[in-house]
């Protein structure tokens, strides 16, 4: 290693969310619009090659130790299975997992674990079909509960499932869906709503909150926080009914965990990210078909990390929302 990718304020990224394309089968109505967003175009999103060179860099010369593959959705990617299999040969202890909506997954399941993945982080708002169908605009619940299945089936474990609660359509679901989800053994997540939709629609009033959930949640279940520190993993986590199932609540607006914060993200089209909620990105894309060597990039990573803001400063009267929505940046 080479170095490491430290910011201004004592923190390092090892943490690596690498998104391999903008392009979703979904249109969750917290993320994209029903007619969808303009997609990048073929020419500027990274090649297998280039994701792979990238991802290289961040391991072997960075110090990165986990990568997840995110999007849009990570499944549409048609290399996905070869992309994870060259990670995996570059490091074979790096943690690879990939965040997915789990539509296809029955098909791949097997294959991505063969390949050298890890985990999957599933998103799933609801257990009711039509609430599914109402959210995502697609009647698809029955497939991301046969993805699920698959990905545990795999030994894709343990399964994480992450849910976003929104007002007046599932906030009323918290503990269904928690049962739901301790019945298959799966772990779940709740992730309060962040202001990164592409429809700019997000406000604070509307968001359900991560004490509204926990609120929510302890009508039916005894929650008590669980022992071990919370780290630089964003999820509070609760032993459910004296454990050892947990569910955890991440409260990224009300409580956020930026002094904590060990990611750095790399966007479908070759842009170094420092947060979600960055407004400058540092272009590795163009460097390297420009033929930037590798210690080039590296240098360039390094020096794209010196930006990054102490804090998201979604509070801060100047906040505005990034340009790009989340899907084109990599949840
Ligand atoms: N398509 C994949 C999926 O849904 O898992 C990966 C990309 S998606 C953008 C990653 C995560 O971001 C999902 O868990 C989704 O629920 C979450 N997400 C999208 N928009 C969000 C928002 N405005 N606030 C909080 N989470 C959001
Ligand atoms: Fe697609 Fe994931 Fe966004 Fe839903 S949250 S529209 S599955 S990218």
């Amino acid at each position: 290693m080479t170095h490491s990718l430290a910011d201004r304020h004592g923190r390092i990224a090892t943490d690596l969310r690498v998104s391999l394309t903008d392009r979703c089968n979904l249109r969750c109505s917290y993320c994209m619009p029903a007619e969808g967003l303009d997609w990048l175009p073929d020419d500027k999103v990274l090649s297998d090659d280039e994701v792979v060179r990238l991802i290289a860099i961040a391991v072997q010369r960075l110090g990165v130790r986990e990568v997840r593959f995110t999007g849009g959705e990570p499944l549409v990617r048609r290399g996905l299975v070869d992309i994870v299999r060259r990670a995996r040969a570059l490091d074979a202890d790096v943690d690879l997992s990939v965040t997915t909506n789990a539509l296809g997954l029955t098909r791949v399941a097997g294959a991505l674990a063969d390949a050298g993945l890890d985990r999957v982080n599933v998103s799933l708002d609801t257990a009711r079909a039509d609430t599914f169908h109402r959210i995502t605009r697609r009647d698809r619940f029955a497939d991301v509960e046969a993805g699920l299945a698959a990905a545990q089936a795999a030994g894709l474990g343990p399964v994480k499932v992450n849910a976003v609660l929104l007002r007046g359509e599932n906030d009323d679901q918290a503990g269904e869906l928690l049962d739901w989800c301790l019945e298959r053994g799966y772990d779940l997540r709740f992730i309060e709503q962040m202001p990164l939709d592409a429809q700019h629609g997000w406000s604070r009033e509307a968001m359900v909150t991560a004490d509204e959930i926990l609120a929510q949640l302890s009508t039916t279940h005894a929650l008590t926080p669980a022992a071990e520190p919370r780290g630089s993993a964003p999820a509070e986590l609760f032993l459910v009914d004296g454990g050892p199932a947990t569910v955890g609540i991440i409260a990224s607006v009300t409580r956020p965990f930026c002094g904590d914060c060990d990611r750095v993200r790399l966007t479908a089209d070759g842009q170094v990210r420092d947060c979600l909620f960055a407004r400058s990105e540092s272009d590795l894309r163009s460097a390297m078909r420009a033929g930037a060597s590798d210690d080039e990039l590296a240098e360039r990573w390094v020096t794209a990390m010196l930006g990054k803001a102490a804090g998201h400063g979604i509070d801060d009267p100047t906040f505005l929302q990034p340009d790009r929505p989340m899907s084109a940046i990599g949840g």
